[in-house]
């Protein structure tokens, strides 16, 4: 669960890496970095903490170059602490390399394992750095080739944004499971993990980098190689259901719409009668919309959420989340007193969340709830870059829908099946991971 962003040929490089990852700050909140490039010198500046927690004025300023890369974390591998932040960089016999990546690699361990006994010196304990030692350890001649040497080895998620001297590399994994897309701005290109960054500094969407494909960035150029040519696709569905911001296109697809289908499905598949429908504020919110216009039910805001904190499980112990559920939804008395409502949510993982606003809800007063949930129960841990519990920690995993019902002490609970998560996408099966819904892993 990272965010990754790449800014070639512009003065203000590392400013605009800045605002591209403040648009990215939900995809990773534990730290943030940017490198950047003057063409014959790196300078780089990482911390731990919020991208405005991290940089000042002064600090951009001292990033100088027309090339930068940068990188918003929350762990899936390696902990969480200032050597796993992210960009890194290396000086090796190629000259200077820094890498930022998305995603999970899930030979990791055991590449690291080979490396190491081969004498590679390890700084962190993040996956992201064995592709470093691959790189630096290819025997191929340029630069490229050896990225491409690397990439062979490799098995999982990867989205990545490399800095050279001269150069901005991106690259996506053979399956695609992270999104990463190019925009243009006069005589600048630009890659993000989601349009959204786009948006804020005013650069035009171009396209999505394929997967299996890598991009050069060079003498004011694009080079486009295909370093794995695949029939099929790993989007990761999770990032419509949650992950990415709603304002994103992401797969060549509005996030948006494919939420507000989500809800609109649900409507369909699982209708109830109630007085309102409410959402968890913010990740269900385009899902209760499209709930409430199909189903004719006037959408209410029941919850309000305190901004000013992480979302839950951004923090990865258990008992700061917990903490958090508390702290973070106030329901709205007035609204719900007396009702009989719909609660809308994106999914369920844990099941912390919903006990915990159910609870809420009851003690003001609320008569019925029908819970509905814009996903298919969650079976399965992710092994590629979203951070799920182990499966003794997934409650459905664990419980029936009707246990769960019964454990939430909810009127109904109905899910969205997996057909109607795959038809509110308006895409083939074929294209995504749903491992998480079925357990059918596309990488082992
Ligand atoms: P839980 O309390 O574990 O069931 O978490 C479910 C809530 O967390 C839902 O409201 C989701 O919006 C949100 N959520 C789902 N997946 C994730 C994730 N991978 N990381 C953080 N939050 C998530
Ligand atoms: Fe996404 Fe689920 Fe696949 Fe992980 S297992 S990549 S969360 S769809």
């Amino acid at each position: 669960m990272c965010g990754i962003f790449g800014v070639y040929n512009n003065n203000e490089a590392a400013n605009l890496t800045y605002l591209g990852l403040y648009a990215l700050q939900h995809r990773g909140q534990e730290s943030a970095g940017i490198i950047s490039s003057d063409g014959k010198k790196i300078f780089s500046k990482i911390g731990c903490g919020r991208v405005f927690d991290v940089f000042t004025k002064d600090k951009l300023n001292k990033l100088k170059g027309s090339c930068a890369i940068g990188h918003v974390r929350y762990s899936t591998t390696g902990e969480s602490s200032l050597p796993n932040a992210q960009p890194f960089a290396i000086n090796f016999s190629g000259g200077n390399l820094a890498i930022a990546h998305n995603g999970n690699i899930c030979n990791a361990k055991l590449l690291r394992h080979r490396l190491e006994k081969e004498g590679s010196i390890f700084q962190t304990s993040s996956d992201s750095e064995v592709i470093l030692h691959l790189i630096a350890k290819s025997k191929k001649k340029t630069l490229e080739e050896k990225i491409i040497d690397a990439l062979t080895y490799l098995k999982g998620a990867y989205s990545l944004v490399f800095l050279t001297d001269t150069k901005l590399i991106a690259v996506r994994d053979p399956l695609g499971f992270r999104p990463l897309s190019i925009a243009k701005h006069a005589n600048s290109y630009f890659i993000s993990s989601e349009s959204c960054a786009f948006d804020l500094i005013g650069a035009e969407y171009v396209r999505d980098v394929k997967p299996g494909e890598m991009i050069v960035m060079h003498d004011n150029k694009l080079h486009s190689t295909i370093f794995s040519e695949n029939k099929k696709n790993a989007f990761c569905i999770f990032e419509f259901i949650y992950f990415a911001r709603p304002d994103s296109k992401i797969f060549e697809t509005s996030v948006y719409n494919v939420r507000k289908n989500l809800g609109r499905y649900l409507a369909k598949e699982k209708p109830t009668s109630s007085d309102i429908v409410i959402s968890v504020p913010d990740s269900a919110n385009v899902a209760a919309v499209g709930f409430s216009e199909e189903s004719k039910i006037p959408y209410e805001i029941g919850f309000i959420r305190n901004h000013y904190i992480g979302r839950t499980f951004i923090e990865p112990r258990q008992e700061i989340r917990d903490f958090g559920v508390k702290i973070k939804y106030n329901p709205v008395g007035e609204t719900l007193k007396g009702k009989a409502i719909v609660l809308v949510d994106d999914s369920i993982v844990r099941g912390t969340t919903s006990k915990k606003l159910i609870k809420m809800l009851r003690k003001t007063g609320v008569k019925k709830i029908h819970h509905r949930i814009g996903s298919p129960p969650i079976k399965c841990p992710c092994f590629y870059g979203i951070d799920t519990p182990k499966m003794s920690k997934l409650i459905a995993a664990n419980k029936s829908v009707k246990e769960i019902k019964e454990f939430f002490g909810v009127d109904t609970l109905q899910y969205l099946s997996l057909e109607g998560l795959i038809k509110a996408t308006g895409m083939k099966k074929e294209n995504f991971c749903l491992a998480c819904f079925t357990g059918v892993y596309p990488i082992k």
